[in-house]
Order: structure tokens, then sequence, then C-alpha cells
């Protein structure tokens, strides 16, 4: 039971955490990372927003807006404590903490997994992964498909243009910013084309930039898009219709 249960730990938390107590990991202490609150009872089937209670499938948003994908799942809630290694892994290099990322999306995401052709990142603009280096969405996908024995579609999707930050933006200016932004390139249309695709992002906020690429994949003919992201926003700000 003991090695069950450190199994475990040791899926969540990077082990050094976990061994070194006060040990830092991912700029974490042991007792920051067990601050992190996971999704792992009910959420809605549509957006992931944890239910109270076990309220029905789909959440009052959800049902009177459906969302241009068809499901979301996040490994927790993003605030304080899951903001600053998520942060790192975007702006400071720290890809390592990605693979912990993918198995978080692995538990998460587990139902969503089973049923997808093809794992595809939320892609960067080609001038903001020149800076960058590397896409964070792709970081994490990329394991993520590896373990998950999923086919991996690091390019099927691109951002046709440099779109602002959405940081900062209304729920319907996030919308205008990313809206046609992503689209399936002449020629990988194949790749998405009648499969179920299980799309991976850092964070969801407003839902924007995940409904602005499921657009792009069903419009290129894929049958499902799924959405798995690290962290979600507990209430998504501008969902009134
Ligand atoms: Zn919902």
């Amino acid at each position: 039971m003991r090695a069950l249960w450190r199994g475990a730990l040791d899926l969540i938390f990077p082990p050094q955490a976990i061994d070194g107590g006060a040990a830092m990991a991912g700029g974490l202490s042991a007792g920051a990372w067990s601050r992190i609150q996971w999704l792992d009872g009910p959420v809605c089937d549509g957006c992931g927003v944890p239910f109270e209670y076990e309220l029905g499938v789909r959440c009052a948003a959800c049902l009177a807006r459906p969302r241009a994908f068809d499901r979301a799942r996040a490994a927790c809630l993003y605030d304080e404590t899951s903001r600053e290694p998520i942060l790192k892994l975007k702006h400071a290099d720290r890809t390592d903490l990605a693979p912990l990322f993918a198995r978080w999306l692995g538990r998460a995401a587990r139902e969503l997994i089973a049923e997808a052709d093809a794992i595809a990142p939320v892609p960067l603009h080609p001038s903001r992964l020149l800076s960058r280096r590397y896409n964070q969405a792709a970081e994490i996908a990329r394991p993520l498909a590896r373990m998950s024995g999923v086919a991996y579609l690091p390019d099927a999707l691109v951002r046709r243009r440099a779109t602002d930050t959405q940081g900062g933006k209304s729920g319907s200016g996030r919308k205008r910013n990313v809206a046609g932004a992503f689209e399936v390139p002449p020629g990988r249309g194949a790749q998405v084309a009648g499969k179920r695709v299980l799309l991976v992002d850092d964070v969801l906020t407003t839902g924007a930039t995940a409904e602005s690429c499921a657009r792009a994949l069903k419009s290129a003919g894929a049958l499902r898009v799924d959405v798995a992201v690290v962290a979600r926003v507990k209430e998504i700000a501008g969902l009134a219709i």
C-alpha cells in the first residue's frame, strides 16, 4: 500500500520535492506543490469546470453556448500556486517541467486520450517561436503522445498571424484577437480529416484560443476536437451570451 501511494506521489510531484521535504522543485517547495488544487472531482464534460456537486453532465454556460471544441479537461486550477511553474515553463526555459505536466494531463484527460487518434499542440506564431525557441504546448504534447501511444502531430495546425498576448483582454477581446488566427495548412488536411484530435495547451482561460484552433481543425475535417490543459481558471469570465 505504501509503495502504491509512493508511486502515485511520484507521478504527481517531482520526486526530489518529496525526498527533500523542503527541497525545491520547479521553484516550488514540497509544501507549495501540495497546495495545487487538483481537479479530480466531478467536472463539466464540456469545459472541465469543477462542480461543487454532481449537477449534470454540462454546466449552464456550456448548455447555453456549446463550445467549438467537444470536451476539455484540466489537471488543476490556475491560481497563485500553479501559475508559478506554468510561467516558468513558458518564459524561463524550464522545459524540464514539461514531462511532469504531461503526466498530469495523462491522468486528468485519460478518457479523452483513450478516444484520441492524434495529439496536437496549440501552435505559436513562427516569430514568437524564434524568440522563445520552443513552444511550451508542444513540450507538453510530445511526451504526452509518446507515453500514451497516440500519434503526435506537431505541425498539423499553424498560427497564420502573430496575435497579441491574450493577457489583460476581456472575453470578447480575446475572441477577436484569435479569430481566424489558426489553420491547417494545405497539404496537411489528411493528418486530421476524419480524426479525433486532442489539442494540448498550458492554460485555459476563456477558451477563445482553444475554440479558434478547434474551428480550424474541424473545417479541415477533424471528427472531434477535445482539449487538455495543465490548468484552467475556476470561472470563465465573459461567458455571457
Ligand atoms: Zn462547462
